[in-house]
């Protein structure tokens, strides 16, 4: 070999070297993203929302450092459907897992794909049975821990797992740091214990409500019949109590995750999101629990993301989001371009999921939301429902009409915002006409689009624990 072609080859390698240095640097120079669901958490429970108890310290402190999206809307009342949205950006009329028998077809484009693709070691931790990876909820996870879902139906509603999985992600975070930071870290933490039942550990359970005297045994929540619209007032009071002491107690668990990023060094380095899967019901329209309605007591949920390298403290943003937006916002933040086939691209614009990182990152002057349309929907005793809500009034749609109820409703939402009076069919209906082509529009334009579901095999151990949670027909 000439001395010509030795230093050639030399130099060759060289640059090889420098050119993976330069890579592995810019790798680790994208922030870990740490995505939180804390599940059944209605936005108006939350203190950095407005609600007058201590419910969420920690929530409150992130929403403080970060931007907290006022009005952020699931796409589903229920943990299924409403948890594969967020992680894929598509409404359920496209993942179309809405039921016990459907999976996530491997066709579709996850958040934990695009991220693994990216470059990112990809970790779920995952704490009821509605979020396993038997519906596809795994997929683009490197690896998917199922470990703290109770196994027993009879107990599934009163699992406590908060400590269990601080020390799942303690574990996780611990070999991340061991092996070296090799790679940035996407983590999707599932927190179970605001889910009903509403049974906190001791200290949590008089928390909110010390003077209580009453025998209201909350277990059971959606088979108890003593819990139902006609309940005495201050039982439900405890009720809402025993709920909210389920949200401090997540809450100051949430506190101990946030605790061990910071003690790594990385919490400002992080993309941390919290938001939850749907909320609760109270009886405001007759019911409990979820699943059955859309109303925005079980669809307006809390959204807070803290990254303090591209989001100036102290935001917040008053136009409507959806949880839709939530992917496609991470991989904004994040500078990761989405895989082809990621979202659904081939939606109307202004039906598609939406970055809003434009919108809240960087310095101003930035542009305002555009007027964003959330779509939900959810079946119930046989029936579909669809909802459209803009930031001034909804629309909803039961096909077939439930028994008692009448077959649509129109809500004026800046007059009525508890949606008690239905409008439709009265003269003050000033909404029906704008709102039920853009419901039609939507439903046509999801029509059109590829769907993503497989049909899944009958497992009557997991079908035991989704009948003790209701979630059964
Ligand atoms: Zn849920």
């Amino acid at each position: 070999m000439s001395r010509v072609v030795r230093v050639l080859a030399l130099l060759s390698v060289a640059a090889g070297v420098l050119w993976a240095w330069a890579g592995a640097r810019a790798r680790q120079a994208q922030p870990n993203i740490v995505l939180v669901s804390i599940d059944s958490l209605r936005a108006d429970h939350v203190g950095a929302y407005g609600y007058p108890r201590d419910t969420s310290p920690t929530i409150d402190g992130l929403a403080r450092d970060g931007v907290l999206f006022e009005q952020a809307f699931s796409s589903a009342p229920w943990t299924i459907p409403a948890h594969m949205s967020l992680l894929t950006g598509l409404p359920p009329e496209l993942h179309r897992v809405e039921s016990r028998a459907s999976k996530l077809s491997p066709d579709a484009v996850t958040l934990a794909e695009v991220l693994r693709d990216a470059g990112y070691t990809t970790a779920g931790i995952v704490s009821g049975p509605t979020v396993m990876g038997r519906y596809g909820f795994d997929q683009g996870f490197t690896s998917y821990d199922e470990s703290m879902v109770e196994k027993r139906p009879a107990r599934v509603a009163n699992a406590v797992t908060s400590p269990g999985l601080v020390r799942l992600v303690d574990a996780f975070l611990t070999r991340w740091h061991d092996g070296g930071r090799a790679q940035p870290f996407f983590l999707f933490l599932h927190m179970w214990d605001v889910h009903y039942d509403y049974a906190p550990p001791d200290t949590y359970v008089r928390r909110f409500d010390p003077d209580y005297t009453g025998g209201l045994d909350a277990r059971d929540l959606e088979h108890n019949t003593r819990l139902n619209a006609r309940m005495d007032a201050r039982d439900l009071q405890h009720l809402v109590a025993l709920y909210d002491g389920e949200i401090r107690y997540t809450d100051d668990h949430l506190a101990q995750v946030v605790a061990r990023l910071r003690t790594l060094g990385v919490l400002d380095d992080t993309i941390l999101v919290v938001t939850a899967d749907h909320g609760d019901e109270f009886f405001e329209h007759g019911q409990k629990g979820h699943a059955k309605t859309l109303y925005d007591e079980v669809l307006h949920v809390p959204l807070v993301v803290r990254y303090p390298r591209r989001i100036a403290a102290g935001q917040r943003v008053a136009e409507q989001v959806r949880a839709t937006d939530v992917a496609p916002t991470i991989l904004g933040l994040a500078g990761v371009a989405a895989t082809p086939g990621f979202g659904a691209p081939g939606l109307a614009r202004e039906h598609r999921s939406l970055d809003l990182t434009p919108y809240v990152a960087g310095a101003p002057p930035r542009p305002g939301l555009p007027a964003l349309p959330a779509f939900s929907t959810t079946r119930w005793l046989g029936g579909r429902q669809n909802a459209l809500r803009t930031a001034g009034a909804k629309l909803i749609r039961y096909q077939p009409p439930l028994p008692h109820r009448a077959g649509i409703e129109v809500f004026d939402l800046g007059a009525d915002p508890g949606e008690q009076t239905n409008l439709h069919g009265s003269m003050r209906d000033q909404f029906l006409a704008t709102l039920t082509p853009r419901l039609e529009d939507w439903a046509s334009d999801a029509s059109r689009q590829t769907t993503h579901a497989l049909a899944l095999a009958p497992a009557p151990e997991q079908d035991a624990r989704l009948r003790a949670l209701g979630y059964v027909e």
